[in-house]
Parts: structure tokens; sequence; C-alpha cells
């Protein structure tokens, strides 16, 4: 386990709202006990499994929880902390900026809630490099999906490069990729990168097609994308002739059922495609996990040696949003801690 925990990492695929930890929740909870709230309501313990309805469920408890530019700063902080403390250097955090007329909270000063809360964490020391991705949440429709962009364009010019792209995520059972097309080829023109969450269930092949005429430049799980799920080859074709690398959630797709086990997820297949493959957390706090669980997860299903595991998390490096010069910084601090670890 040492290994893993020790091996540098990158995550690319963290909402910041499925990110929330135990000790977290529970100040939360302390600031807000007229809502009565429970742990067993925010995370999904070890060997418990939820429908990726009941999953959803769960993130509309926490953001209850979460409603005031304050709990922002607060949650955002200790979540970048936390991935620190388990030897992320580099993060790209994602989240749906909410508004609550509440609290006076808007779109606007939920961004900048984030922003500070990076910046804060840099002036802080924090040995890791995050940058934000803005999420549209596909539930909300073609209107709000533009809006979403705009903020983001707005942020990728005023917040020095930590707005790096748009995140497309929400219920995938609901809405079609279709309406958001103008959003998403604006987001792109603008320089903006795009993840996009694809084929997460088996009815979102029309979608995947569609949307892969962009094309993304990473795609969150993309679980039915390939022939053995139901996909197809040409999907898996276009996927490889981009080379669009694919963030892998073991535990999230586990835990909301989407695949069966982990010795048949579809990482096997991409993987021995060669294809470019991320390992990432997805919500660390809701599934209870961590990024070097993730790691070893994957090294122990599909029989990975630590070299293997090495390159993993090295090729990781190629698949940032951020610029060439973040990317050979980061090779550099690879290079450096090779000889300690293998
Ligand atoms: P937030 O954007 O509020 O920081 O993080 C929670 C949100 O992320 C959820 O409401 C949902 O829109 C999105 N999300 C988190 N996990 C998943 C997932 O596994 N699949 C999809 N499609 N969306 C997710």
């Amino acid at each position: 386990a040492a290994f893993y925990k020790e091996l540098p990492k990158v995550e690319l695929h963290a909402h910041l709202n499925g990110s929330v930890s135990v000790q977290t929740v529970e100040r939360l909870i302390q600031r807000k006990p007229h809502l009565n709230i429970e742990h067993s309501m925010t995370a999904i313990g070890k060997g418990q499994r939820r429908t990726l309805d009941e999953c959803f469920e769960v993130f509309k408890v926490i953001h209850k929880l979460v409603d005031t530019e304050e709990d922002i700063l607060m949650v955002a902080k200790d979540v970048i902390k936390e991935f620190a403390a388990d030897n992320v250097k580099y993060l790209e955090l994602r989240s749906t900026p909410r508004e609550e007329k509440d609290t006076r909270l808007t779109k606007k000063s939920y961004v900048e809630a984030v922003i500070k809360a990076i910046q804060q964490c840099k002036n802080e020391g924090v040995d890791i490099d995050v940058r934000f991705l803005v999420a549209i949440d596909r539930r909300n429709g073609p209107e709000v999906a533009l809006e979403t962009v705009k903020l983001a364009e707005d942020f990728m010019l005023s917040s020095g490069d930590l707005v790096v792209g748009i995140d497309l995520s929400g219920d995938p059972t609901v809405g079609h990729g279709r309406v958001l097309l103008p959003a998403l080829e604006r987001a792109r023109n603008s320089g903006l990168k795009l993840s996009l969450h694809m084929s997460e269930v088996p009815s979102q092949l029309e979608e995947s097609e569609l949307l892969l005429n962009l094309p993304p430049d990473r795609i969150g799980h993309g679980t039915f994308l390939h022939p053995e799920m139901g996909g197809s080859q040409s999907l898996v074709d276009r996927v490889v002739k981009h080379q669009i690398p694919l963030e892998i959630c073991l535990t999230s797709n586990v835990k909301g059922q989407t695949v069966p086990s982990y010795s048949q997820h579809h990482f096997r297949y991409w993987y021995q495609l060669g294809h470019p493959c991320v390992i990432c957390t997805d919500d660390k706090g809701v599934f209870c996990t961590d990024l070097s669980q993730e790691y070893q997860l994957a090294a122990s299903t599909f029989g990975l040696s630590r070299d293997a595991v090495w390159r993993l998390s090295e090729r990781a490096v190629d698949c940032v949003f951020a610029g060439e010069a973040v990317k050979q910084q980061l090779r550099q601090k690879w290079t450096e801690l090779q000889p300690g670890l293998l």
C-alpha cells in the first residue's frame, strides 16, 4: 500500500462536491444542524452499492450542506489538501456553479470561491498544481450550458490559467447531448478544453456519435463505447484515431452499478489496446476512496506490475489540460521521484 501512496499521481476526474471527506462533512453538519443530515446520507461505504439514480440523490444532500461561498471555499481547500496528502501532484477539479437565493450565492461567486481556494492553497505552499473545469449539468439544458461556457470564458481570461476547460456531467439518463452542441462548440472555439462524460449508460450511443464530432479532449467513463458492451467498433476506431484519453473510475462505476464487477471493467479493453487511460476517483467522498486505492485496485484486478503502474501514472501527465510548460515540470518531477520508488 505504501507504494501506491508514495506514487506521484495525476487526478483528472474529480467532482468537487462528490469529493468531500467525512471530516469535512462533519464540519458542514455542525454548521447546519437544522438540516438533520447524517453521514450515511452522504457516502456509500465499503461493499455497498447504489443505483446511479440513488447516487444522484446523494449529491443533492451534499448540495444542501454546501450552499454558501464560505462552504465552497472550505470544501475546496479541504479537498485540495486531501489530494495533496495522497501525493497527487496535479489535480483538475470540476464543479457545477450553483446559485442559491437564500445565501446570495451566485454562479460567479461560486467560481470565485473555488479559485480563491486554489490560490490560498498555493500561497500556503501545498505541493500540488490545481486547475478548474467548469461543469455543465446536462439536466439544465442548452441555455444554462451556454451561460456556463460564457462564465468559463470570462474566468479563463481573468484567473491566470486556472480555469482550463469544461466538463459535461449530470444524470446521463436525462436530456440529450444534441441540444448542448452549440455551447460545447463555442467552448472549444474559445480555447477551453472539453472533458465529456460519454456512454456512461447503454442508451447514449447516438449521443456519443455526435459528441465525438467535436471531438472532446478527454472522455469521462466511456463505459458502453466498445462492442463487447453494446457499443461499436466505429466508435472505438474514432476514439483511437483521435487518441482521446479515457478517465477511468473503478470504484465509482462498480458502486454505482454501471459496471457489474471490477474484473469486468472496461479499463481492461482499452488498456489492452494501449489506449491512454487515466485512473481517477470521480467522487472520493461519496465512494469512500482515494487515488492511491484506485491505483492499487487497478493493479490487483488487472495484474499490473509496479513498472506498469508507474507508467500509468506517468502517462497521465500527457493528458492534463494545462500547457506544455506544466507538463514538462511534471515530467521532471516524475523523473526525480522514480529512483526512490522503483
Ligand atoms: P459538483 O458539480 O456539485 O461539484 O459535484 C456533484 C455533481 O457532479 C453531481 O450533481 C453531478 O452533476 C456530477 N457527477 C458526479 N459524479 C458523477 C458521475 O459519476 N456521473 C455523472 N454523469 N455526473 C456525476
